[in-house]
Parts: C-alpha cells; sequence; structure tokens
C-alpha cells in the first residue's frame, strides 16, 4: 500500500534536529532557501535533510514535508519561514523528544532580508547597514525603516540573504 509507505518515511523518528511540516505542496525548495540550507552544505556540517513532497495531509490535502536531522533551525528563521507560508509548523526534536515550535510572524525583522530597493543606504557597497524592516501585518508587508520601500511577503524568499 504506497499510503502506509509514505506514512511511515513521515513518522520516522529522529533523535536530534528540525521537522519542518504543513508547507504548501511543493514548496519545499522555497523553504530551504528561506532556511538557507544550502549552507549546512558550506559548513559541510554532519546532518542528513529529507525532503518529502506531496504526500497526503488532513489539513492541506496535499503537503511537502522537509526533516533535518541533526540540525536545529534558527527560530528566527522560523519566523520568517511563517511570514511566507502561515500553515507551516515547526518541530524541534531533542534526545527523541518533540516540542513544537510557537513561530509568529515578527514585528520587525533585522539582518535576513536585503531591502528591495537597490539604492538603499542597507545596500550600499562601502559600510552598508543591517537591513531592518518593520512587518505591516494586515497588508503582508516588511517595509524598510530606512527608505520606506515595502516588499511583499510572498516575495520575501527572493531577498533573504545568504
Ligand atoms: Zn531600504
Amino acid at each position: 500500500m504506497a499510503g502506509k509507505e509514505g506514512e511511515s518515511m513521515l513518522v520516522r523518528k529522529i533523535e536530534e534536529g528540525t521537522v519542518v511540516d504543513h508547507i504548501p505542496d511543493w514548496k519545499a525548495d522555497t523553504v530551504s532557501q528561506v532556511l538557507r540550507l544550502d549552507k549546512l552544505a558550506r559548513m559541510q556540517a554532519d546532518v542528513s535533510v529529507a525532503i518529502l513532497q506531496n504526500v497526503e495531509s488532513k489539513t492541506l490535502g496535499r503537503k511537502d514535508v522537509i526533516k533535518i536531522d541533526r540540525w536545529h533551525v534558527d527560530e528566527r528563521d522560523a519566523d520568517i519561514l511563517t511570514l511566507v507560508f502561515p500553515t507551516i509548523t515547526v518541530n524541534y526534536i531533542s534526545e527523541w523528544k518533540v516540542s513544537k515550535y510557537e513561530a509568529r510572524v515578527p514585528d520587525a525583522i533585522e539582518g535576513r532580508v536585503r531591502c528591495p530597493e537597490v539604492l538603499c543606504i542597507t545596500n550600499a557597497e562601502r559600510e552598508p547597514v543591517v537591513p531592518r524592516f518593520t512587518t505591516l501585518k494586515k497588508d503582508r508587508l516588511l517595509q524598510c525603516q530606512y527608505c520606506d520601500a515595502v516588499l511583499g511577503f510572498d516575495r520575501v524568499p527572493e531577498y533573504v540573504r545568504t
């Protein structure tokens, strides 16, 4: 039974790490971009990443799941992820115990996202300042605290700093 096999892949336990669940189907790549999972390769970290795509979900119909063995995703990155995908859930696993992280849209974001305005002081070639945004939650926009440029939550993955 294919369904059962899919399920066993999902529930396989990890001892230490992070499970990012309830990702909209086929959006796992965007999630790895926001979480900068490619940096794990650069660090030659001893981690494994399992990406499950288009698996059955009770709440979403279909969903993607990312399991990262031996790596705890930074909470601030998890918060940024909820801007883009409000459905996601982040679980940290430590010594086989699962704890759900209550990701929330932060009031401000510092250092993680680039300003879309090329002339912004945060994009200066010499002595750039750390980008800071205020989140306009109702409008689903980030607003640069230096130049007032706005960036839709949906476009945040394109501007995540590497
Ligand atoms: Zn700016």
